[in-house]
């Protein structure tokens, strides 16, 4: 994958933004739990950053998958982890479904407004009872007239105190667990949807997370998107792109880690000399430089696999794996050469050590990674061993 002048200029607007729109405000949005996600989405809407890889016409770019890609590495410069993961969850974990299998309808009505920024969206898959165990979610819509009727919690979810929409996923059938559910499209001033107080979380701070509660929840059943049973197969389509975003955004967060780390083990002295001299602290933080370029490398194979139409599974897959992996990895160590310092809450390597601490627990856990590059290598034992 090769970095034209687009991506780059692409690449310059967002930085461009986070330097003006967001990075001055962490300390406010981290303290308060929240960000003005309307208020911000409009901006990035106006830009055209909410709708680069989705189509003309419904307001996006059009642009491949590679500037959407070129954007995430860029969001991750953002401080506030937690605002930059619910524009994640806006353009890459609630729209990819509805973009590719939604009706035009339903596009004009809730896809349109999503890229320009006027409807914050959400994505309701995990329940108390539910996150990597994807198929085994509890929540109901049954067929009522021409409405489904939603039963159900849905848990963990980013922005929804805020959110217009919800992306959700439920049971529309008793069939077997991977025919029997649907995603639909549900506005979030339904009568009958209510919340948790917001989830006190260890990082992601300035994003509010909810257990979201839905309570006999009426919506027309023509906000379904795409087919009745074939929601678990759109989720799971879903799931790519929403991967490939989450490791994509972890790259430069990573290196200005690295990077905030090295300014820092130059000014701090002990024993006579800058922290830096120490070999062992140079030569660690070589090493882990290699590993986030390793990432980076992965990111774009599968990336350009993707562009190009390929199966991306298992380089997503391991994409996401390597990021979670990394993320824990290069932000402890990087919190160690900061001493006591690092232990502080307010410093940017504590929040960013707590922030990225959910690359390998969100959106499919390190582990579930691994289940799908073992099933995809043939050494996944089956059922009965
Ligand atoms: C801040 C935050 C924001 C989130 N936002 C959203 C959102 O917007 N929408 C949404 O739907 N969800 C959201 N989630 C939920 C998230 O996707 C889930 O937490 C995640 O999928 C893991 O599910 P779980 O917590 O139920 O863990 P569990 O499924 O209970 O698993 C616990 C742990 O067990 C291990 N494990 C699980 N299965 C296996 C296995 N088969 N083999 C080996 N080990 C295994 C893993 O280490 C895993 O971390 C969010 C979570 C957090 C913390």
């Amino acid at each position: 994958m090769k970095f034209t002048q687009e991506h780059k200029e692409l690449q310059r607007t967002t930085r461009s933004f986070i330097d003006n729109e967001m990075n001055p405000f962490t300390e406010q949005w981290e303290r308060e739990g929240i960000f003005p996600a309307h208020k911000l989405f409009k901006k990035l809407g106006d830009l055209g950053l909410l709708g680069i890889a989705k189509p003309e016409k419904f307001g996006g770019l059009g642009l491949d998958y590679s500037y959407q890609v070129a954007f995430a590495e860029e969001l991750g410069t953002a401080r506030a982890g937690g605002a930059a993961l619910a524009i994640g969850v806006q353009t890459d974990m609630a729209t990819p479904a509805l973009a590719k299998f939604g009706s035009d309808e339903l596009k004009e009505e809730f896809l349109a407004p999503a890229i320009r920024g006027e409807k914050v969206a959400c994505i309701g898959v995990s329940e108390p009872g539910a996150g990597s165990d994807v198929a085994s979610v509890k929540t109901t819509a049954k067929k009522d007239g021409d409405d489904y009727v939603i039963n159900g919690t849905k848990m963990w979810i980013t922005t929804s105190t805020q959110a217009d929409f919800m992306c959700l996923l439920a049971n529309t059938s008793d069939d077997k667990v991977h025919k029997n559910k649907s995603l639909i499209v549900v506005p979030m001033d339904t009568p009958g949807i209510s919340f948790s107080e917001k989830l006190n979380k260890m990082g992601m701070r300035s994003s509010d997370t909810a257990q979201v509660f839905f309570d006999d929840v009426r919506v027309p059943q023509r906000n379904r998107i795409g087919a009745e049973g074939a929601g678990f197969m759109m989720q799971m389509i879903q799931f790519q792109e929403e991967r490939l975003f989450g490791a994509a955004m972890a790259v430069k967060g990573l290196e200005q880690c690295i990077n905030d780390t090295i300014t820092y083990c130059r000014e701090r002295h002990t024993f006579g000399q800058p922290l830096i001299n120490n070999q062992y602290v140079h030569f660690r933080l070589a090493e882990l430089q290699t590993e986030v370029e390793a990432l980076r490398a992965l990111i774009y194979q599968a990336t350009e696999t993707y562009v190009n139409g390929g199966d991306v599974l298992t380089l997503a897959s391991m994409a996401k794996l390597k990021a979670g992996r990394l993320s824990r990895e290069v932000t402890d160590s990087c919190l160690q050469f900061w001493g006591g310092m690092g232990y502080m809450m307010e410093n940017d390597v504590n929040r960013v050590y707590r922030d990225m601490r959910l690359t390998s627990i969100g959106g499919g856990a390190d582990e579930i990674m691994l289940g799908i590059i073992c099933k995809m290598m043939g050494t996944l034992p089956g059922k009965r061993g």
